[in-house]
């Protein structure tokens, strides 16, 4: 029988649970909201006790995420933003619970696992995989794995150009202000026009929001020479702009490099991601 192998995708708004073979097909999974950490990795626990027995277990988590298997925080959620979830030991408390081998990344790194092994990303030996949900969050992965061994990238935290006078919003980073999460998130979205992101239909906001974008993902553009984007998160679902922020992208390269392709995510590989993190070696 092939082994089984766990993975979880700890995002801000929901947990994912899954069991599935390091080929990628799933035989249990379940979801629920994130609330507090104590309720919430009790819940991840009970899923684990009360389906099959997994060989290990990857979580694919919000961050930022203490990555260095030398350090005394090795596998804690550290600085994020989120109060109740700073300095909590996800990966400690999973493994002692159960038992198991527990291996963490970020949840956008699983993703772009996920992507690498099941996606659009197949055969890719640079891509960069980005989410712009109520964070933004980005990851490298070269041959399918981060450039990184002990730490992980903050591409939602970069500078890019911000013009007070077209927009005089401050930014929502705690840490920044004014960095592409602070300006570009859906929290961003939501605290500028004072209504969900989603259910912002003001066409100057969303120009707003494509031109953040297209200067973050230049400057990575630039840096990383990524041979595809790939964008995740609800704020890319919006009608049009992933063909909009090509089109400036573009414009802002100017023909010096090629531009990458952009497509959208799945969203269903970051816990497919995080199961064959659980499986590699
Ligand atoms: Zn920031």
């Amino acid at each position: 029988m092939d082994h089984l192998f766990g993975g979880v995708e700890a995002g801000g708004t929901k947990f994912v649970c899954a069991i599935g073979k390091h080929t990628g097909e799933t035989v249990a999974h379940q979801e629920f909201p994130t609330t507090t950490p104590a309720e919430t990795i009790a819940n991840i626990i009970e899923f684990f006790r009360n389906n099959q027995p997994v060989s290990a277990i990857g979580i694919g988590s919000f961050g930022p995420v203490d990555l260095n298997p030398d350090s005394p925080t090795y596998g804690y959620i550290t600085t994020t933003p989120k109060k109740d979830w700073r300095n909590i030991d996800m990966r400690g408390k999973i493994a002692r619970a159960l038992g198991v081998e527990v291996k963490i990344s970020t949840d956008v790194i699983c993703s772009g696992i996920g992507e690498y092994h099941y996606g659009s990303a197949q055969g890719l030996n640079n891509f960069l995989y980005m989410t712009i949900g109520t964070g933004i969050g980005g990851a490298q992965l070269l041959n399918g794995k981060p450039p990184q061994v002990t730490n992980h990238s903050e591409m939602g935290h970069i500078f890019v150009p911000h013009n007070m006078s077209v927009d005089p919003f401050p930014g929502v980073c705690p840490y920044h202000s004014d960095c592409l999460e602070g300006l570009a998130s859906g929290l961003a979205m939501e605290k500028r026009a004072g209504q969900r992101a989603e259910e912002v239909i003001d066409p100057i906001r969303w120009d707003l929001e494509v031109r953040y974008l297209a200067f973050g993902l230049a400057s990575l553009v630039n840096t990383l020479r990524p041979q595809k984007i790939i964008l995740g998160g609800g704020i890319v679902k919006h009608g049009g702009l992933i063909e909009e922020v090509s089109l400036m992208l573009q414009e802002l390269i100017n023909n010096y490099i090629p531009i990458p392709e952009i497509s959208m995510s799945s969203d269903l590989n970051a816990v497919r991601g995080a199961i064959s993190l659980a499986a590699s070696g």
